[in-house]
């Protein structure tokens, strides 16, 4: 079995795979090799695919297969597979981390402190204690990020047309949740039904001062929407790990609004996560491997 890593892994990844054959990080080799395993930077498109000749088995280290032509590769025979629950935790403390950071005002207070000013009179602070979340999404890591909030002190309602039952969280439908929440953060994959779903018209019928957080997708929030929500105010803060594109366009209005609070898409990236989706990625070589 010949196998491309084709994008970033925990270091220790090539020598766990090597007793399934020979692993290489050349992406020139992609016409050769049974297995490929990627996350969110090779996009698995039709041509990728065709050029791909030997190709029997995607890996995706992540959750989502937005950057994968599922349906192309499986009427090819190709078998796509995901780490699913391996990224959890890390996104959920991200998320975590994203949410806390606006009540705290983290990011002006370090940034003031670097500044050589001491603005303990001007940071007037919240907390996150009493407080209702809605998640959107209650998946696996919108309940890791409720099991959180709870230890928190917050309420947690959650709209998600799949889930009938949640031991945690109070399922509600979306408009309630959006007349509810004080924060608001997305846990749902980019689908027709989620693109843009935070634009304008939803955005009117949230709490003034709501703030919101994505650690989900770019494309769920519309983005001009979203800064002119944070120039009126209307919006307190826009914490947000994902984008767009990888990086954002120079262009976005993000990039410039007030009261966001940036990450490069590293909600996934933690050592303990990576480790993890390698020892998933090692489960689906095992049964796999008398396949090829
Ligand atoms: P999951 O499949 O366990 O949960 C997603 C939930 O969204 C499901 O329960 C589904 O029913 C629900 N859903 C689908 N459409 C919906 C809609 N229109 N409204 C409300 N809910 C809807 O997935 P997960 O592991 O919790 O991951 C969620 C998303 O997080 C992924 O799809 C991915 O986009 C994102 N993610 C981001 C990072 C990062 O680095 N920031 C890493 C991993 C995953």
């Amino acid at each position: 079995m010949k196998i491309l890593i084709s994008d970033a892994f925990d270091p220790s990844l090539p020598a766990r795979l090597e007793r399934f054959g020979e692993v290489t990080d050349d992406r020139d080799r992609l016409p050769e090799v049974d297995v490929v395993l990627v996350r969110s930077k090779t996009k698995c498109t039709r041509e990728y695919i065709d050029n791909a000749k030997n190709l029997k088995l995607i890996i995706r280290g992540g959750v989502g297969l937005d950057n994968i032509d599922v349906e192309y590769a499986r009427s090819k025979g190709i078998r796509v597979y995901n780490t699913a629950s391996a990224s959890s935790i890390a996104v959920a403390e991200m998320a975590f981390a994203l949410m806390l950071s606006v009540p705290t005002r983290l990011i002006e207070a370090h940034n003031s402190m670097k500044e050589g000013r001491w603005a303990k009179k001007e940071l007037k602070r919240t907390e996150l204690n009493g407080k209702t979340l809605g998640l959107i999404g209650a998946g696996n890591i919108g309940t890791e990020v409720a099991r959180r909030a709870v230890a928190f002190g917050m309420t947690v309602l959650a709209f998600d047309p799949l889930i009938k039952n949640h031991e945690i969280v109070e399922l509600v439908e979306l408009a309630e949740l959006y007349e509810r929440a004080d924060y608001i953060s997305l846990h749902v994959p980019l689908l027709e039904s989620t693109r843009g779903m935070i634009n304008g018209d939803s955005i009117a019928s949230m709490k003034d001062g709501v703030v919101i957080v994505n650690t989900a997708r770019g494309g769920c929030v519309e983005e001009e929407d979203m800064a002119e929500a944070l120039r009126s105010g209307k919006v307190r803060a826009y914490a947000t790990d994902v984008w767009l594109s990888d990086p954002p366009d120079p262009s976005s209005p993000l990039l410039s609004a007030p009261n966001v609070v940036m990450t490069p898409h590293i909600g996934a990236s933690s050592r303990e996560n990576m480790l993890r989706i390698g020892d998933v990625v090692v489960e689906i070589l095992e049964d796999f491997k008398d396949q090829i």
